[in-house]
């Protein structure tokens, strides 16, 4: 009942060690080794029940795994190609995944960049064009970048919404529709998905159903 048990590899063992986390949170200790075995996930979960963890340290390890081999993004100028994509409903919400994204991929060689709305483009722009294998987004400031055309989907290996029910509350269902359209419609076992929710009303089950393949389901 330890993270070490869970097999996340040095580094991000090492990180997970920095940021004092000792023993995994219920969601925590059912989700990770769902998603590091590679299956889409559903998962109902509140705020504080240590989600954000729950789904950084398997796309980490994913985006670790995949960099070592396969990766090379191709080269577009100005076009960034992140292997993932994490979003989420609001912009203070999009800066703490990122600030946890980047703690615990410290000295991993993995990339984490956030773009969120109503903030100047710019420094995003520039931050995004060093490179970017995670990117942490809100759902509209992604679209603008799709139409920019400074992001490519084509790449997205891992694709995790968080708070998945607050983001069509606030009317987002049709630019997540959108962006999911973007992801080069790999075939099913591609792209692994990790949908988390803290209520799982009909909305969110005909996501679940649009977006996830023969996924596992998980409430804590
Ligand atoms: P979250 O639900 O992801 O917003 O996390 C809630 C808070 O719990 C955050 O401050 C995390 O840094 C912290 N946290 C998450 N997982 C653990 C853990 N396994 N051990 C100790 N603290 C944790």
């Amino acid at each position: 009942n330890t993270f070490v048990e869970i097999d996340l590899g040095e580094a991000l063992n090492r990180n997970i060690r920095r940021c004092k986390y000792v023993k995994p949170t219920p969601v925590q200790r059912y989700a990770i080794p769902i998603s590091i075995a590679g299956r889409d996930l559903m998962a109902c979960a509140q705020t504080g029940s240590g989600k954000t963890a729950a789904f950084c340290f398997p796309i980490i390890s994913g985006v670790m795994k995949s960099s070592q081999s396969t990766r090379r993004p191709p080269h577009v100028p100005r076009m960034s190609f992140p292997l993932a994509l994490i979003l989420a409903p609001t912009r203070e919400l999009s800066i703490q995944i990122h600030e946890e994204a980047k703690k615990f991929s410290y000295q991993t060689g993995v990339r984490v960049v956030v773009a969120y709305g109503g903030a100047p483009i710019n420094l995003q722009l520039r931050e995004l064009e060093r490179g970017v294998d995670i990117l942490v987004a809100t759902p509209g400031r992604l679209v603008d970048l799709l139409e920019r055309a400074r992001v490519s989907l084509q790449t997205i290996r891992f694709l995790a919404l968080d708070e998945a029910d607050r983001m069509l509350d606030m009317g987002f269902e049709p630019q997540i529709r959108k962006i999911v359209q973007r992801m080069d419609m790999p075939p099913p076992g591609i792209r692994q998905t990790l949908l988390f929710s803290a209520t799982f009303p009909k909305e969110i089950q005909r996501l679940a159903a649009d977006f996830l393949s023969n996924y596992v389901f998980l409430a804590v």
